[in-house]
């Protein structure tokens, strides 16, 4: 999912708009906003793209200064209608409104035992269990109840939270999911990504810490260190598919990023190839880095129609199949007769990547030969990403032989953990869980 708010400017609806808009590849499933003007919360949300969710949207009955919104990519719950953020509620505190990135771990406990006291549940999502636990708090300040709900969660959450006239932006102690704070005059931004900063023509001021809670109102801004822990858990895959190119994290540019996952690629697995090409948008990098690395020429022999949806986010196997052949088409011309080297970022199922070797033959290609610019994804994600379970997942029971045969591919090879680290330019401080199983919160239902 992707999150974004805005505070003091005279009418944050329409940057509200421009930052779901540039947020898209989070979430398309739903969106929506919350807006304040200083008395009163009004909310406008729906299933669907953003465009299509504010094509009825009057921004005229939406005037205020501070606002919040979504834009959804289930992981938990389904894409329904009640599932779709930001949640609106009320506490003892006032009208408030919650908009989630990320995946609760004990959700279902807590949902269980929050039941058991008498809370109704209105949707499916695991974000409404924090909404629930903060109506409960006994505390008689916002900060305090926050403090006291959060200490129940367990899991991921770049949370943004609103009152009438208060916006909060808090992160988990681990920083699993990103949450920047951008400036532009006298307005603050809280972005899922920095590229929503931009958009709006707002300057990055600094990342929101791991465990830390921004409370912005007419006083000023205040921080506070209300979850603290050592370890940072911050999802590698941010870095290797799900943020977009020119969003930076930790102070590193995502597509710098990922042409260095292709530098390493083409240091530890060489591949003897004529071109090499890369499967676009996200792997497009990783593809000029190998590229570079090989002193092999990079072409662009797949074309992405761009108005079709990215296959990881859809929800059925039915709809990625079906998003495979919509989406990608293959320049017969530049591949004919040649040894394509092919770079991904992720095999998950295996579907993708066999349809698109597939492709490269059928339009010509002598060879193929696969490079995955992540290691072998072998354990479901839990934490915010939808990479299925491990029954599905192609890596978690198969040999790289059984992978390949599987793909069609001539050969392939992935980046070790170890060579994940390096691509990034970290010694440690990222969540691989996926990879390796190590996952850097408890699972289960006991805290
Ligand atoms: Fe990211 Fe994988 Fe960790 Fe999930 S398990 S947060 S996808 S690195």
């Amino acid at each position: 999912c992707g999150v974004f708010g805005v505070f003091g400017a005279k009418d944050v609806a329409p940057s509200l708009y421009y930052g779901l808009i540039s947020l898209q590849h989070r979430g398309q499933e739903s969106a929506g906003v919350v807006v304040s003007d200083g008395k009163q919360l009004k909310s406008h949300k729906g299933v669907g793209l953003v465009d299509e969710v504010f094509k009825d949207f009057a921004s005229s009955q939406y005037k205020g200064h501070l606002g919040i919104g979504h834009v959804r990519y289930s992981t938990s719950g389904g894409g329904s209608i009640e599932n779709c953020q930001p949640l609106l509620f009320n506490c003892k505190l006032g009208q408030a409104a919650l908009a989630h990135n990320g995946n609760l771990v004990n959700a279902q406990t807590l949902r269980h035992q929050l039941e058991q006291q008498g809370s109704i549940f209105h949707s499916t999502n695991d974000s409404e269990v924090i909404a629930h636990l903060l109506s409960r708090a006994s505390s008689d300040d916002l900060e305090g109840a926050i403090a006291s709900a959060l200490g129940q969660v367990r899991g991921a959450y770049s949370l943004l939270l609103m009152t009438e006239d208060k916006l909060i932006a808090i992160r988990d102690p681990l920083g699993i999911r990103p949450l920047v704070l951008g400036r532009k005059d006298d307005q603050y931004i809280v972005a899922s990504e920095s590229c929503a900063l931009d958009i709006v023509g707002a300057k990055l001021v600094r990342e929101i810490e791991p465990g830390e809670m921004l409370t912005i109102s007419s006083e000023g801004l205040e921080w506070d260190n209300i979850l603290y822990s050592k370890k940072r858990a911050f999802c590698s895959f941010e870095y290797i598919y799900f943020s977009r190119p020119d969003s930076d994290f930790m102070g590193k540019n995502v597509h710098t990023v990922r042409k260095n996952l292709g530098k390493v690629l083409a240091k530890y697995h060489p591949a003897k190839g004529d071109i090499v090409t890369g499967v676009p948008d996200s792997s497009l990098s990783a593809a000029a880095g190998l590229a570079e690395g090989l002193g092999i020429p990079y072409e662009s022999a797949l074309i992405r129609n761009r108005y079709v949806g990215r296959t990881f986010i859809k929800p059925s196997q039915e709809g990625r199949i079906a998003g495979v052949n919509l989406k990608l088409n293959v320049i017969n011309s530049v591949i004919k007769g040649k040894k394509v080297i092919m770079v991904d970022d992720s095999i998950v199922r295996g579907t993708t990547s066999r349809k698109i070797v597939e492709m490269l033959k059928q339009g010509g290609a002598k060879e193929v030969h696969v490079r995955i610019s992540a290691p072998p994804v072998t354990h479901p994600c839990h934490l915010g990403i939808d990479t299925s379970s491990q029954g599905e997942l192609l890596a978690a029971n198969s040999s790289l032989e059984e992978m390949t045969k599987a793909i069609k591919a001539d050969s392939l090879a992935f980046l070790t953990p170890k060579e994940l680290l390096e691509g990034v330019g970290v010694k440690d401080g990222l969540c691989d869980a996926c990879f390796t199983g190590k996952y850097p919160v408890k699972m289960g239902c006991c805290k």
